[in-house]
Parts: structure tokens; C-alpha cells; sequence
């Protein structure tokens, strides 16, 4: 058995610690649990197959991501009690026109073979999105992904600190004194990372969310994520309820306070996608995502006895449970599916 000091509560920090409880190790982590935490303000997708990026170890990290999470949830789910709000929904792709559609399609579909995970991919006609998301504008075709899904964040949160009591570890909510720091310091805080060790730059994104209710007249079943127009995505939050986004604002400042004309930018895109319904704003969610080199995660020993992981940008509800399941076998000396050297790029 090992002793390891865990830095940051979000999810980078809570999935290596759960994961080195489970198997037996002292665990203690320390949670400031800043305002702007980028987990609790996550909109929780998980679809990382519709992405254009190609950058390959960001992908191998996010497919491996998709694929364990409906593992990682059963089992968390089942020893904790505790719901995460993880569902395998599906997710609907919108696209401007039927050419665009499929070429999409072809992409997407294209990524099937190494990725039984995604389930079924199909094309779907303006009135077959409306049939799926009666809420939803019909303006649009899309492609559909069956394996598509959403997580909650401060479900998932309170889970693992959950599970990470009962395998015997604790969770502290405060900051913690670097010398006081015991065995293997695992540092993951985020965009406040920085303050106490040489880590690799971390920049950060302001994002924000627009949560809001619909005309109860429309009473809704269970709704797939959507992935709207350029960077524009939805997700249902309850009966009726939906979050839109997101802004992406580089900034160095740390403030949350949600901006009215962000709001106001939200609530249109919300009326574009929503054209039939009225749309009652409720609240702004403000989070800052944390970016590092070339918006790759790192992953990796920064100095003696600290290992940082960081910089899971847009991605980091995906990645960060099978981060922590790599995290934990690579310092207890376990086999790796990943190659972790791949992330440790300093
Ligand atoms: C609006 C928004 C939407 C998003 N949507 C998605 C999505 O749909 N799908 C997806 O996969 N990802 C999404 N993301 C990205 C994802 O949320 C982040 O990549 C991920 O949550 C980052 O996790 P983290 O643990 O690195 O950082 P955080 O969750 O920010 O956690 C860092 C923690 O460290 C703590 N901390 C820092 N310094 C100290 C210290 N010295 N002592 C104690 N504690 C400290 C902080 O208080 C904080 O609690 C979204 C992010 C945002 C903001």
C-alpha cells in the first residue's frame, strides 16, 4: 500500500483517487472546490466520435474514455448507491443540408470499425429529428449516434467522493499546505494549477451555459443529446429542461459572474433550435476550462514525487475516468491499456 496526496477535486483529481482507493492504497485528497470548477459546470457529453479534430492521442485518449464509461459507472453506481446521471441517450448531429449531412455521415460512420462502442450510425430527414426531439426545429438533417451520451458532473463528483470513502480514502474540502502534503502528490487543480509546483503552462476558457425551461406544452420524452451548428450543443437537464452552450472566451481573469450579453447570445441560438416554444432562462453556469500544449491533456511526473494531470480542455468529462483507471495502474506499477508517455510531453 502506497500514500498519495490528491490536489484538486474535479474530475481529474476525484477518478485518480477512486481508482487508487479501490485498489487498496492511503488516499487523501484536498478539494478547494473554487467557484468556476470547470466539472459542475460541465454540459457532460460524452460523444467524442463526432469531433474533427485529428490529433491522434487526443482521440485515442477520449474513444478509450467513451468506451469505459459505461463499466465505470455500473460499478461506481452499485457500490455507491448513488445515481450519476450518466445516460446512454444517443446523440443527434445536426447539419446546414443534406450534402454536408453526408459527408459527415461518411466521416462518422468511418470511425465504427475500432469503435463498437458508438452503436448504430444513421442518417435521419428533417421530420425524423422532430419525431426524436419534438422540442427541437425541423430546419435541420442530421446523424444520428446511437452510443452518444451525458453525464452530470456534480452527480458524478458526489459519487466518487462517495466511493472513495467507502474504499477507505479521504476527502478533504480545503486547500492543503504543500509541506504537508504526504507521499506521492498527485496534482490536478485545474486552471488554478500553477500556485504551488512547476506544471506544465496551463491557459484557461471562460465557458458558459444557458440552463432553461420550455413551455410545459410540449411535454417531452427523453431527449439524445444534441450537437447543434458549429460549436453549439443542447442537453436535457430535466422534464422540459435543457442547457444550451457554450462561449469560449481565453482570458486570464478568474471570474464567474455570467455576462448578460453571452446570456442574451445563448438565449437566441436557444430560439433558433427552439423555434416553436417559449424559453424561460434560468440560470447562467460558468466554468473555466483548463488547456495546456496544443489542447492536449498532460499527464505525467512534473518533478520528485509529483505527478500532474491537466489541461483536459473540452473533453475532460470523456477522458477523466479512464485517466484515472490509467493513472492509478501506471503509479502501482500496473499495466496500461494507454501509453501514458504520450501525454508527458514536457
Ligand atoms: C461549460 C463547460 C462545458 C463542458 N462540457 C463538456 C462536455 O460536454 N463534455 C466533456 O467531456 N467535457 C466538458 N467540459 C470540460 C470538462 O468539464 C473539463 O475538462 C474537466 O471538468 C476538467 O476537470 P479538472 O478536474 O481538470 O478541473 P476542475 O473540474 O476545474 O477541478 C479542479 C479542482 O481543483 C481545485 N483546486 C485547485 N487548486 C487547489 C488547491 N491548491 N488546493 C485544493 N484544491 C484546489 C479547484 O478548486 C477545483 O475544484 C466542459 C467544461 C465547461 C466549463
Amino acid at each position: 500500500m502506497s500514500t498519495y496526496t490528491v490536489i484538486g477535486g474535479g474530475i481529474a483529481g476525484a477518478s485518480i483517487a477512486y481508482h487508487l482507493a479501490k485498489t487498496g492504497n492511503s488516499v487523501t485528497v484536498y478539494d478547494r472546490y473554487d467557484k468556476g470548477q470547470a466539472t459542475t459546470a460541465s454540459a457532460g457529453i460524452i460523444c467524442p466520435w463526432v469531433s474533427q479534430r485529428r490529433n491522434k492521442k487526443w482521440y485515442r485518449l477520449v474513444q478509450e474514455g467513451a468506451r469505459y464509461y459505461p463499466d465505470f459507472i455500473q460499478e461506481l453506481e452499485e457500490t455507491t448507491g448513488q445515481f450519476t446521471g450518466y445516460k446512454r441517450n444517443g446523440a443527434i448531429c445536426l447539419f446546414k443540408d443534406e450534402r454536408i449531412q453526408q459527408l459527415a455521415y461518411e466521416r462518422i460512420s468511418a470511425k465504427q470499425d475500432g469503435s463498437p462502442e458508438m452503436g448504430d450510425v444513421y442518417k435521419l430527414t428533417k421530420a425524423e429529428v422532430k419525431e426524436m426531439h419534438p422540442h427541437l426545429t425541423d430546419c435541420y438533417p442530421a446523424v444520428f449516434v446511437e452510443g452518444g451520451g451525458q453525464i452530470r458532473g456534480e452527480s458524478l463528483l458526489s459519487a466518487l467522493k462517495e466511493g472513495i470513502s467507502l474504499h477507505g480514502g479521504k476527502w478533504i474540502q480545503q486547500a492543503i499546505k504543500p509541506e504537508e502534503a504526504e507521499g506521492t502528490v498527485i496534482y490536478a487543480a485545474g486552471a488554478w494549477a500553477g500556485e504551488y509546483y512547476q506544471t506544465p503552462l496551463v491557459r484557461h476558457q471562460r465557458a458558459e451555459l444557458l440552463h432553461l425551461k420550455l413551455d410545459d406544452a410540449y411535454q417531452s420524452k427523453e431527449t439524445p443529446v444534441v450537437m447543434g451548428l458549429g460549436p453549439m450543443y443542447i442537453v436535457g437537464t430535466d422534464h422540459n429542461q435543457f442547457a444550451i452552450g457554450t462561449t469560449h472566451e481565453d482570458t486570464e481573469d478568474f471570474s464567474i459572474a455570467p455576462s448578460e450579453e453571452n446570456q442574451q447570445y445563448l438565449h437566441h441560438e436557444a430560439m433558433r433550435y427552439f423555434p416553436e416554444t417559449t424559453i424561460q432562462d434560468q440560470f447562467m453556469a460558468v466554468g473555466l476550462r483548463p488547456f495546456t500544449r496544443d489542447s492536449l491533456p498532460y499527464i505525467g511526473w512534473t518533478a520528485d514525487h509529483i505527478f500532474s494531470v491537466n489541461g483536459l480542455g473540452s473533453t475532460g468529462l470523456t477522458a477523466g475516468p479512464v485517466i484515472g483507471r490509467e493513472v492509478a495502474a501506471y503509479l502501482t506499477d500496473k499495466e496500461t491499456v494507454l501509453n501514458l508517455e504520450d501525454y508527458a510531453y514536457l
